[in-house]
């Protein structure tokens, strides 16, 4: 057993967000002292959280701004799509996009909750169409411990029994909230069209769990949730972890490397101490890094030593490697049925209630489509309240322009195309070596470009929302665009994941299907960068089931004394 300030533990954890924060919670409950080290400040979603605020109160009534990219009173309070004094770079033709948030719970204090489970079509797409790579395990492997994450976390939502969101357990997943009027008319639409329109799961609680409460269903959830709804590491999982007396927290620790001994196992980290600048070493039994997939693979790349001069872990070559996100591209309309009709609450719980899965696994059987993996549709509509925006669209001034803005109040929708991405050679990340952040750290060299089997996946996505506008009897309203203008940069839609990629050979990928790294058995990798390769389901809830079942026998593991 290892101190550090009088704390005596067996693991380090790095990084406090989804995957950090679901490692410290399991290895904690099993009786394993767990010491976190987490770059960003200390973060106290109950104190901090601006939920009840309104935009008027606001610096330029709360729009975004190159400090605060998602709105004055977004969650995150330290970083975004910059963070001063910690560049990246890109190669050349490349635009890519990285988000970090410099807190604890990182990027989970602000995530959009959306949680739909992968299915069998999903772990598998490599055996079907030969591209990409398979996962070294099945849906039946994952299952029961989706069941446990769902529950643990709190995911409303039903089981439609559609073969592209296989069912939850009996009794684990919270009722979904009531569908709002546009996404009635929106399901219908898709009735007539062959397509399925179904509640969303997100993890939001709409029924009290443990000492958090439901949603009330009015407050932007993108703020933070003070009250434990929405759920955030810092509300659930880090609490739950410390009330065992086995976690310690440190945060301002920007981790720079990690440090093995000449056979095959890690002895410890150093990080920087971002109060004072200094280096500390810290030596640990078991190290697992959830830093998120680019920072976890950028301290492994950084982390080089005679025994692993290509970087640890690295001897496959694939740190780094196989980096993919989700597409994304939005098309909005309007619909003139919508107009005028009785005002009412339809708040809900920020995003939508309802949702288009993938419909299309037969046809793609059939050859009939043009592109090989599926999307979804995240949907926006309604009454909301009232933004800057509102007038667009809209002739005249004065009166009858006031009465023509309240007349079509309600009656916009909004698709959000989130597909999958096959992961291809020209997109990757390295380490620039030329260029070190102001911890003396080098930094990310991202390389992207998306290919046809993306293109080909967003034109089919925005013809069908023009579709499914046209039979609500709408129109589409957002200029038209070709999809390699229309699909978002790479990066954009923060999902990016599979740099530490697991796979059944040490040959061929990083980690085993446990999330342990072939060359160093008491390192562990528990976020997204061991992703075989990206759904178009939103990442997050997988991410948080593997650390749950890896961090499960990872404290099996020690306490059968095999790490
Ligand atoms: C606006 C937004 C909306 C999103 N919506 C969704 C959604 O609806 N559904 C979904 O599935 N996903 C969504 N995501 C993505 C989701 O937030 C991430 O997939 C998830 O948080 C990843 O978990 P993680 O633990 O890998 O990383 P993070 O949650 O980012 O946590 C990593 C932590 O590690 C720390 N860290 C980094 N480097 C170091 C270092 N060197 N030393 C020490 N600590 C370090 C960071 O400061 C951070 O706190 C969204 C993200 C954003 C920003
Ligand atoms: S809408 Fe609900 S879940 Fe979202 S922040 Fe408000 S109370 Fe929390």
């Amino acid at each position: 057993m290892n101190q550090f300030q009088g704390f005596d533990y067996d693991v380090i954890v790095v990084g406090s967000g989804a995957g950090g924060g679901m490692s410290a919670h399991v290895l904690t409950q099993q009786g394993h002292r767990v010491l976190m080290l987490e770059a960003g400040r200390d973060y106290d979603p109950y104190t901090e959280t601006p939920m009840f605020q309104e935009n008027h109160q606001a610096p330029l009534r709360g729009v975004g701004t190159p400090d605060k990219d998602f709105g004055y009173f977004d969650a995150t309070v330290d970083g975004g799509w910059s963070v001063p004094g910690e560049p990246y770079t890109m190669g050349e033709g490349t635009e890519f996009l990285w988000w970090r948030s410099r807190m604890l719970g990182g990027r989970t204090n602000h995530w959009g909750r959306f949680s739909l489970r992968f299915s069998h079509h999903d772990f598998k797409g490599y055996a079907r169409d030969g591209l990409g790579a398979d996962w070294p395990l099945n849906y039946e492997d994952l299952a029961p411990w989706y069941d446990l994450t769902e529950k643990l976390v709190g995911v409303s939502g039903n089981n439609p029994g559609l073969d592209d969101m296989p069912d939850s357990g009996p009794n684990v997943l919270q009722p979904p909230p009531q569908p709002r009027v546009p996404e009635l008319l929106l399901q219908a639409a898709g009735r007539k069209l062959g397509i399925p329109v179904v509640p969303m799961r997100r993890a939001v609680l709409t029924r009290p769990l443990d000492d958090r409460q439901a949603c009330f269903y009015a407050t932007a959830c993108g703020r933070g949730c003070s009250i434990g709804a929405a759920f955030q590491t810092t509300t659930s999982l880090l609490p739950m972890a410390r009330a065992t007396g086995n976690l310690k927290i440190v945060t301002d620790a920007m981790v720079k490397s990690v440090q093995v001994d000449g056979d095959h196992r890690v002895t410890g980290v150093t990080f920087v101490d971002r109060k004072t600048a200094a280096d500390v070493s810290l030596k640990a039994r078991v190290v697992v890094l959830a830093a998120s997939a680019c920072e976890t693979a950028r301290l492994l790349l950084n982390s080089k030593s005679e025994r692993f001069p290509q970087g640890l872990a690295n001897s496959s070559g694939e740190v780094g490697k196989n980096l993919m996100d989700s597409t994304g591209a939005d098309i909005g309309g309007y619909i003139p049925g919508l107009e005028g009709r009785p005002r009412y609450n339809e708040d809900g719980t920020t995003s939508n209630h309802l949702f288009i899965p993938w419909w299309g696994h037969e046809a793609q059987a059939r050859g009939e489509l043009n592109f090989p993996r599926g999307y979804h549709f995240e949907v926006g509509g309604g009454f909301r309240a009232p933004s800057m925006g509102m007038g667009l669209h809209t002739d005249g001034y004065g009166h009858a322009m006031k009465e023509d803005i309240k007349r079509r109040y309600g009656s916009q929708m909004g698709f959000s195309i989130r597909g999958e991405m096959l992961p291809n050679e020209h997109c990757y990340m390295e380490v620039d070596d030329r260029i070190r952040d102001k911890w003396r750290i080098p930094v990310v060299k991202f390389h992207w470009r998306w290919s046809e089997h993306e293109l080909n996946q967003v034109a089919h996505g925005l013809a069908t929302a023009e579709k499914l506008l046209q039979t609500m009897g709408g129109r589409v309203t957002s200029p038209r665009r070709a999809p390699e203008e229309a699909l978002k940069k790479g990066g954009e839609i923060i999902h990016e994941v599979g740099t530490t990629r697991m796979g059944a050979s040490p040959k061929t990928s990083v980690t085993n299907h446990h999330g342990q790294t072939w060359d160093c058995k008491n390192l562990l990798i528990m976020d997204g960068g061991v992703f075989a390769s990206n759904p178009h389901k939103n990442c997050t809830l997988t991410l948080m089931t593997l650390a749950m079942r890896n961090a499960s026998w990872l404290a099996d593991e020690m306490k059968r004394g095999a790490l």
